[in-house]
């Protein structure tokens, strides 16, 4: 054990985080294209094999599992490179059309891989605007629900041809965060080509040093991370830092490890000191407030005074349209929005009660005034607090 001194910056102990891991009954784990195929975009048939014998084993101890699948894009790609008899080769394809094309392949290769131990696989794919909908949300909660119920075992990817943002690197990671959220898991783990979270680049860096557990909301912690897509992969260790932190909010304890390694998600779950785990809050947010703070992406902002910002960031303040300076982008009443301060630093996320037109009207105007201004009343707060998560 550790003492305080010795700790990195945002490092923390490991020991009650691999216990939850071992007593985590509902799983999501994710598997990212460069640990899934190889470079020329063919598949690691002992990656396939391997982790479906894991989940397979995992699934057999009684826990149920959510697999998150990237690999569509380069399994696309591979295949137009080959290409087929008759037709030209080349790439040439965007990758929304190349995932579109890859899809199929890829849920092949996941079917032939557990029918081997006898486990049926369901194909789930998903948008992020499909989860910051507070309907569809639900609904894919209640399908994914039933699916496990029934011992099926869902893969899940990003709808990617359908996806309005260009497909970015390490978009399955907040996926997978959110799916973890949408189904209720106790722990998420992502296996990627990196065996755990350094404080600097381990290739390029002799001094680096491996983080067994970390709070992922500690800012020192992402900063280690390195921004964007460092050396450490497609995704880069920031985005599953960002991942763990989504995840963290919901209660959810996150691990990465390195995926291409056999056995490593049955050693993950037994506890064992593999890769990075990620400490999730101690009270994590339930109910719509845990959809606000990792599945809606904000639709507007909202930029408060002083006295607001104080309230709000101390927690349990509505926000009244007094406290509101200026009124950004286009929602309706129930979007969430984006509150930021006189600096434009975030102070959290909420629930609106207002359009967006009649909010740019009370902007700044003491609740009896508001009625006369628009002829009725829709709220006396902007955001209720049940409907606001500082940010975290
Ligand atoms: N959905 C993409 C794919 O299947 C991957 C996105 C990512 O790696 O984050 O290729």
């Amino acid at each position: 054990m550790k003492s305080g001194a010795d700790l990195l910056p945002g490092e923390v102990a490991a020991g009650p985080l691999r216990e939850r891991l071992q007593a985590a009954r509902r799983v999501v784990v994710k598997v990212g294209s460069q640990v899934l195929c190889q470079p020329n975009g063919a598949v690691d048939a002992a990656v396939v094999t391997g982790l479906s014998a894991d989940v397979a084993a995992a699934r057999a101890d009684g826990r149920q599992i959510v697999l998150v699948s990237s690999g569509a894009v380069a399994l696309g790609r591979g295949r137009r490179a080959r290409g087929l008899a008759g037709t030209p080769a080349g790439d040439g394809m965007g990758k929304q059309a190349l995932a579109a094309l890859g899809q199929p392949l890829l849920m092949a290769r996941w079917q032939d891989a557990f029918e081997v131990h006898a486990t049926q696989v369901a194909q789930i794919l998903l948008t992020h605007a499909d989860l910051g909908h507070r309907g569809r949300f639900l609904h894919a909660r209640r399908v994914m629900a039933e699916l496990l119920d029934a011992g099926v075992l869902p893969i899940v990817n990003e709808n990617d041809t359908v996806a309005v943002e260009e497909l970015g690197f390490g978009d399955n990671d907040q996926l997978a965060a959110m799916v973890a959220h949408v189904v209720g898991a106790d722990a998420l783990v992502l296996l990627t080509e990196v065996d755990a979270l350094y404080t600097a680049d381990p290739r390029t860096d002799g001094r680096a040093r491996r983080y067994a557990a970390a709070d992922p909301r500690h800012d020192a912690v992402l900063a280690g991370a390195g921004a964007g897509t460092s050396h450490f992969g497609t995704g880069g260790m920031h985005s599953k830092v960002l991942a763990a932190r989504k995840a963290a909010a919901v209660g959810v304890v996150t691990v990465v490890a390195a995926g291409k390694l056999a056995g490593m998600l049955g050693r993950v779950l037994a506890g064992a000191a593999e890769g990075t785990v990620f400490r999730p809050a101690a009270h994590g947010l339930t109910g719509r407030r845990s959809w606000i703070a990792t599945s809606a992406r904000p639709k507007g902002t909202l930029q408060v005074d002083a006295g607001a910002a104080r309230a709000l960031r101390s927690g349990g303040a509505s926000l009244l349209p007094i406290g509101v300076v200026c009124v950004d982008g286009s929602f309706g009443v129930g979007d969430v929005v984006a509150v930021i301060d006189g600096d434009g630093q975030p102070i959290g996320r909420g629930r609106v009660r207002y359009g967006a037109d009649d909010a740019r009207k009370v902007a700044g105007l003491r609740s009896d005034r508001i009625a006369a201004v628009l002829g009725w009343l829709p709220a006396t707060e902007l955001v209720h607090r049940d409907d606001f998560v500082v940010a975290g």
